[in-house]
């Protein structure tokens, strides 16, 4: 199995391994679905590629994960993680390593797309609360010469910070907005499945 595989299906491990803890955050301010939804994705994920030949590159199997997600993800998540993945496999195409740069690069498109898709900013108690700050962090560490292991460590302390700030706004988009000044006080599940899986990224390298 190649690297980039490997590193997907942690991913997805982190994310089954925290299904409940990600259902009961939605219970929260949502419908109870967020970790049944995303492990039922990366269960789909996981499944296909175990039969994707070893040689395929870090775009291809990015567009594999995306498609797989979207298609079997219900639910406001599910379309828009295919969404950002989808967009990352474009400066991933014919890549069989990943330099900083690259990730970099990949990583704005991934923000990029979740925001055209689902019209949120920063501050909306949403994912990007999440990947926007480890975003900047992580660019923060490209900029000082950091290590690609060492600023992906920057941008999971980042994101893990951004999900303690999702408990102290109100949510303006997606379901928990419906509860409106109730959302306070607690914490995003999208957010959360973000911080995990930047996490599991790098727990699988380092
Ligand atoms: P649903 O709300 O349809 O049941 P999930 O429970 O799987 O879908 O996902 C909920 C998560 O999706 C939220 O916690 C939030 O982080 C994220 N989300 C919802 N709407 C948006 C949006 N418009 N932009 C970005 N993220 C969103
Ligand atoms: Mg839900
Ligand atoms: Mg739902």
């Amino acid at each position: 199995m190649s690297k980039h595989v490997a590193a997907i299906i942690a991913i997805g491990q982190a994310i089954i391994t925290n299904k409940e803890y990600l259902t009961e955050l939605d219970r929260e301010i949502g419908d109870a679905d967020h970790g049944i939804n995303m492990a039922k994705g990366f269960e789909a994920v996981i499944h296909k590629l175990s039969g994707l030949d070893e040689d395929k590159d870090v775009g291809f199997v990015l567009k594999t994960v995306a498609m797989t997600l979207i298609s079997s993800v219900g639910g406001a998540a599910g379309p828009l993680y295919g969404t950002a993945i989808l967009r990352a496999a474009v400066p991933a195409a014919g890549k069989f390593e990943l330099d900083a740069m690259t990730v970099q690069a990949m990583w704005e498109a991934a923000i990029t797309g979740i925001k055209e898709r689902g019209k949120a900013s920063r501050g909306e108690k949403t994912m990007l609360d999440a990947l926007e700050p480890a975003l900047e962090a992580f660019s923060v560490g490209i900029r000082d010469g950091k290590r690609l292991l060492d600023c992906l460590n920057l941008a999971s302390m980042a994101a893990q910070n951004g999900v303690e700030y999702t408990k102290t706004i109100v949510a303006t988009k997606g379901r928990a907005s419906y509860l409106g000044e109730r959302s306070l006080g607690h914490q995003d599940p999208g957010a959360t499945s973000s911080f995990i899986m930047i996490k599991a990224l790098l727990d699988f390298f380092r």
